[in-house]
């Protein structure tokens, strides 16, 4: 019997990229094995710098992932009990968890049906006394609305965080995401744009005085060793992780540039089927496609012929913050976030990473459609 090998698409392959870049990335970690200095080195400070050039900050504070990011963020700004932070509920976790560990408290909110960030309009509308900062989400890679956040911040004297997390290299009318607010917070988990072989993360900033703060609750309160001026933490990324960043920083554009032609392609060919919506992309915004993700008609249909074919896909997320068993003591139910609710049950995420080949993208694509055509699926109003 021959059978014909099926080509599968994984939803995300980490492995070609390492393939790729084996050679520099072992002789850049190859140095801090031989002289043993793992921790707050070299490799540390010439990732900062880059890092902090590359998003246009003055200053760049690495640490061990995106929630120690945002929670140093916030701690910097004395976020504390009794505070509130408003930020979108349709986020990962995480932004939300960064808030309730600084004692303070997450003011959800919905998010534009279009965009999928958060809704500049009901951001306005949750203000009250208890606000202590805006935390707008670049959800999947691209900007929030952030003429519009700066602006509330600013006519109501409240601090600007940016969860950048989806977003490296994504810009907003000319400048990076990260450098628009007070503090920009970045992921560099493995399958981020930006990735590194295990966890890290990164905060941006031009205030000089917050990133002196940062740098010391990064590190124990501590600039000069046992001599601690605050009560800080231990937030550090070590350098094998930071001169793994540095290499890959180098190809970051690059490949945000294939996701952007990947998604080209996916839209080019998605948006007349029926039943299917397509990323509306902003006008004053590029979009750096951490995600790709569409609405369709029937999820779990789709997703069903997907896994038969060997087609990975994702959610993200399948439950907003405010319905999580963990955020049940916020008491908001079902029907509060109208949008976010409607989204939940139709968003899916295509795969989407640089080395996806024509021949992949095609057979999602394919998917799509044929599914589409034997369910009948409407024609639905286009994003
Ligand atoms: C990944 C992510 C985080 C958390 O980053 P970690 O490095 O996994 O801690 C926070 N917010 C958003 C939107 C993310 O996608």
């Amino acid at each position: 019997m021959t059978t014909k090998i099926e080509l599968s698409v994984p939803f995300v392959d980490l492995t070609e990229q390492y393939a790729l870049l084996k050679d520099e990335i072992d002789a850049a970690i190859a140095p801090i094995f031989s002289a043993a200095d793992f921790v707050l080195g070299r490799p540390v400070q010439e990732f900062e710098r880059s890092f902090a050039a590359y998003c246009g900050s003055r200053f760049c504070i690495s640490v061990h992932s995106g929630t120690a990011a945002l929670h140093l963020a916030l701690l910097a700004l004395d976020v504390g009990p009794g505070d509130e932070v408003i930020t979108a509920t349709n986020s990962f976790i995480a932004t939300a968890e960064a808030i309730s560990f600084c004692g303070a408290t997450p003011r959800l909110v919905d998010v534009d049906p279009h965009t999928y960030n958060l809704d500049p309009a009901q951001v306005e509308m949750a203000i009250n006394k208890h606000t202590k900062a805006l935390l707008p989400v670049h959800l999947y890679g691209q900007p929030a609305d952030m003429h519009a956040v700066l602006d509330i911040a600013k006519q109501h004297g409240l601090s600007v965080v940016e969860d950048a997390c989806q977003a490296h290299g994504a810009l907003y009318k000319g400048a990076k995401v990260g450098s628009l607010g007070d503090i920009g917070c970045f992921s560099f988990y493995p399958g981020k744009n930006l990735g590194t072989a295990g966890d890290g993360g990164a905060i941006v900033t031009n205030d000089e005085s917050l990133a002196r703060k940062m740098r010391l609750l990064r590190n124990h309160g501590s600039e000069e060793r046992y001599k601690h001026e605050i009560i800080g933490h231990n937030f550090r990324l070590d350098n094998l992780q930071a001169a793994i960043l540095s290499v890959k920083l180098k190809y970051l554009d690059e490949w945000n540039q294939k996701r952007q032609r990947l998604a080209a392609s996916y839209t080019a060919q998605l948006k007349s089927i029926p039943g299917v919506i397509t990323p509306r992309v902003s006008q004053d915004s590029s979009h750096i496609f951490h995600l790709y993700v569409v609405q369709v008609e029937d999820r779990a249909k789709l997703q069903a012929a997907f896994a038969a074919q060997g087609v990975g896909s994702g959610i993200h997320y399948p439950v907003p913050i405010h319905l999580q068993q963990a955020y049940k003591q916020l008491d908001l139910g079902p029907g509060s976030f109208p949008t976010s609710e409607a989204l939940m049950n139709k968003i899916l995420s295509l795969p989407i990473f640089p080395e996806l080949k024509d021949e992949q993208q095609k057979k999602v694509i394919d998917i799509v459609q044929s599914v589409a055509r034997a369910e009948s699926w409407k024609k639905s109003k286009g994003n």
